[in-house]
């Protein structure tokens, strides 16, 4: 009695109206129905199974044979494949690339959006893949060898991070030993390396001339050592890995490593935004869903006040990351590479913070039933940190907006025009505009990050989500609102936006 049904077999695109709404307006609706099929199966029974699978039964690393020879492989679970070649037919790898028309960027994130809802994990290496393609376009010769392969299935990995240090490249002493024609050797340790079975690898490595970005195939030379035991994304096998003499092609110039895979860095953080606005969606979907079903006290949870209040809250910040997602999808579209890189930053930084507290949340409204790991809420809640640390943790995203503020100034400048845009709409927000810092230290970084975001996001809102979405939006998240979600102030309309947040009486 009183048991909610899965929230399984549902048309995810149907229920958010704001992701509909989305890929209309940032270009991209001629993929509905591709972003249509996308969730269905996403959302299915049979998906929902396997990443519940994939997450049991964890990858094993495989170094030698029977015989002791190296082999390097990992054995994973059929249904890690099943996802993993879902995301990939669906082009989720390479779609603005392969395809290159107008919205495609767009359209690929919403469809990553989707499939995120059924594995997290499988999305690291597919996300990996779309982003090295434009560092490899750095190289023509490369890329013309690569990227057919790259559209057809074959992965790419990444391999930066070293034992002492992640953040700081610069730090890295793997060394690259050039044996000509652009061809070098590498020798050294990465302390991880996520998915071993990728075709390529980027690499970085110290070459004669400094810092540079490597090429490096699968294969001789390439020795994983083991497999991290990981909070979250444990259907994902993450690995360190030695080089010994593996054979390694520089890509872009030498000594010029970081501004070769900073391109590649720009598409991922994009993803790590994309990956963290599907965690909250999935996260108030099932919140939504579960008070729809559940009684408590004489109520349906969804009727009652104090539950409003959360869902509501849930709701709008998922709408949030979902409209900024999609907007700086469509600033990869147009090549607007000034407010690209500025956005990005600033997004990757605001919307990875709060996927965790986010998935908590979502996970509390469940009550019991969602710290059991037949829910989907406990592993949504150990995914979500992981995008906030990948590709640049809170500080150092931060601190990279502080050096791009005075570096590439252009970016700031367009960051705000966009803000610009909803001046006049919502009068919380112009007096946020009016305050926006204007100088950051590194005291200050992250809360002068975490103000642009809500500044990028309130516009967003305020230009095209119903008002009853943005004004709530405005007076709590920028007019004073509390610290937890659940404290939206008097006045705001918490049914109207649960309503729009999970569409239909489902
Ligand atoms: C599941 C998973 C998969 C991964 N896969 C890959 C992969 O495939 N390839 C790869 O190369 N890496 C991978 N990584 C590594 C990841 O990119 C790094 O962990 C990340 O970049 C942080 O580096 P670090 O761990 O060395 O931490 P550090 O760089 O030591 O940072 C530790 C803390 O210090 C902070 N910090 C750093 N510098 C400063 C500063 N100047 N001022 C103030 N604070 C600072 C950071 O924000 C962070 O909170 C993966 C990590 C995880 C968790």
């Amino acid at each position: 009695m009183n048991q909610s049904v899965p929230f399984e077999d549902v048309d995810p695109l149907a229920l958010d109206p704001a992701l509909g709404e989305a890929l209309s307006r940032e270009g991209a609706e001629w993929a509905v129905e591709r972003v249509r099929e996308a969730g269905v199966v996403a959302l299915s029974a049979e998906a929902q199974a396997h990443g519940r699978r994939a997450e049991r039964n964890e990858p094993r690393l495989l170094t030698h044979d029977r015989f002791g020879e190296r082999i390097d492989q990992v054995e994973l679970d059929p249904s890690w494949y099943w996802l993993l070649d879902g995301a990939v037919a669906r082009g989720i790898h390479a779609l603005p690339w392969s395809d290159p028309q107008p919205g495609a960027h767009v359209a690929r994130a919403a469809l990553e959006l989707m499939w995120t809802q059924a594995n997290a994990g499988v999305m690291c290496p597919i996300s990996m893949t779309y982003s090295a393609v434009p560092a490899l376009r750095v190289d023509p010769a490369i890329a013309a060898e690569w990227e057919p392969r790259l559209a057809a299935g074959a992965l790419s990995g990444m391999a930066m991070t070293e034992k002492q240090g992640g953040s700081d490249v610069r730090a890295n002493i793997t060394r690259a030993e050039p044996v000509g024609d652009g061809w070098f050797e590498l020798h050294g340790h990465k302390w991880f390396c996520s998915y071993p079975p990728c075709t390529i690898f980027l690499v970085l490595a110290q070459a004669p001339a400094g810092l540079s970005c490597f090429v490096v195939e699968r294969g001789a030379g390439m020795e994983f050592q083991r497999l991290k035991d990981k909070l979250g994304t444990r259907s994902l096998p993450s690995s360190e890995v030695e080089f010994h003499g593996a054979a390694a092609r520089l890509l872009g110039e030498e000594g010029r490593g970081v501004a070769t895979i900073i391109e590649m860095v720009t598409h991922t953080r994009l993803d790590c935004v994309i990956g963290s606005a599907a965690s909250m969606r999935r996260g108030v979907s099932e919140a939504i869903w579960h008070a729809r079903h559940r009684s408590a006290f004489g109520a349906l949870l969804v009727d009652q006040p104090a539950m409003v209040n959360v869902l509501a809250d849930l709701a709008l910040e998922s709408e949030a990351a979902t409209a900024t997602a999609l907007r700086l999808a469509r600033a990869y579209d147009s090549g607007d590479t000034a407010f690209r890189r500025f956005a990005t930053a600033i997004a990757k930084y605001w919307i990875c913070k709060r996927a965790t507290p986010h998935a908590a949340e979502a996970l509390e409204c469940l009550g019991g039933n969602g710290y059991v790991e037949e829910s989907p809420m406990p592993r949504l809640l150990r995914d979500a940190p992981l995008n906030g640390i990948w590709e640049g943790s809170g500080n150092v995203i931060a601190l990279d907006v502080l050096r791009a503020l005075a570096r590439e100034p252009d970016g700031l400048s367009a960051f705000r025009a966009e803000c610009e845009l909803a001046r006049g709409g919502n009068a919380v927000l112009d007096d946020h505009l009016d305050a926006l810092p204007v100088e950051l230290s590194p005291w200050n970084a992250r809360r002068a990050v975490e103000e642009l975001a809500l500044a990028f996001q309130a516009s967003l809102l305020v230009r095209y989500a119903p008002s009853y979405v943005s004004d709530a939006f405005c007076h709590a998240r920028l007019g004073g609102g509390g610290r937890v979600f659940g404290t939206l102030p008097s006045g705001v309309d918490g049914t109207a936006i649960v309503t729009r947040a999970l569409r239909g009486d489902s």
